[in-house]
């Protein structure tokens, strides 16, 4: 396909599904050639499968992002089949039970911060060294709304998107001699029923929807369309950056009616 991105190699983590599914597709239709890296293989063989279909040059590779030599192996099969890296969408990410402070296990935060935080410091570094060969590329590191926003027990979750965003500062600046532009995207409630495996229908209430500025929940592709841009030339002065997109939830100020 030809567009915003095309001749670039894109690895999106989590890609299977949800919202790495979307901006997979997305950066597809804009003419990438798009690598997903997900832990789930059987997602990841059916969404190979379903993004070639829909015309995009993807392959699937197993991987999990918090293990190095996994995420060795994501960016050398990627240089091998794709010739090099220029785009990594860090978005696999998961969330956290809800569990008190007090009743939070030290393996539970640790299997959060692993995956969430360290998996986008592995797959910087590494893919990082690719880009830096061609001579520059593009990192978008999806946080969350949490960074900057909690509700009771998120500690864990809350945490790593925090520091997702502090990440993306350091790696901004240090990569910026490579040409590598770093920036952050803190989506609020995305709604990525259509994009699970298998595919679900929405089923959220007029509440739900009603609560947002906007007056609706987010789905995958408004994620997929605001990345689609930061990572092509036209975001080219654009790092060290966070962007949010919630439906305007998180300047929404809560009135309290004295009567
Ligand atoms: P999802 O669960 O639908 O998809 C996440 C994908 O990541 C899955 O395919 C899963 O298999 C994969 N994954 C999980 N652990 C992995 C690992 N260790 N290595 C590789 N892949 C792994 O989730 P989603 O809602 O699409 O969320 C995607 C990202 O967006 C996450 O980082 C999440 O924290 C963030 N986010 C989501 C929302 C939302 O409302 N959906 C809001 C803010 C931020």
């Amino acid at each position: 396909m030809s567009g915003r991105l095309s001749g670039k190699v894109a690895i999106v983590t989590g890609g299977a599904r949800g919202i790495g599914a979307a901006v997979a597709y997305k950066l597809g239709l804009e003419g990438a050639k798009v690598v997903i890296a997900d832990v789930h293989e059987e997602a990841g063989k059916w969404r190979e499968g379903w993004l070639r279909s829909n015309g995009v040059d993807a392959f699937f590779i197993k991987t999990d992002v918090s293990i190095e030599s996994d995420v060795k192996n994501m960016v050398n099969e990627t240089v091998k089949r794709f010739g090099g890296v220029d785009i990594l969408i860090n978005n696999a990410g998961i969330g956290f039970s809800g569990k008190s402070i007090f009743e939070q296990t030290l393996d539970e935060w640790n299997r959060v911060i692993s995956i969430n935080l360290t998996g986008v410091w592995l797959c910087s570094k590494y893919a990082g060294q690719e880009m830096a060969k061609r001579g520059g590329g593009v990192i978008v590191n999806i946080a969350s709304t949490r960074a900057f926003q909690s509700e009771p027990n998120t500690e864990p979750y809350s945490a790593s998107k925090g520091g997702i965003v502090a990440l993306t500062h350091s790696l901004a600046i240090s990569l910026s001699k490579y040409k590598i532009r770093v920036v952050s995207v803190a989506p609020g409630w995305i709604d990525t029923s259509e994009w699970q495996y298998p595919p679900r229908k929405p089923s959220l209430n007029p509440l739900d929807h009603a609560q947002h500025p906007a007056g609706r929940v987010g789905n995958p592709m408004d994620v997929a369309n605001l990345i689609a841009f930061l990572v092509s030339d036209e975001a080219s002065w654009i790092t060290g950056v966070n962007f949010t997109i919630d439906g305007g939830m998180t300047v929404k100020m809560i009135y309290m009616d004295p009567d």
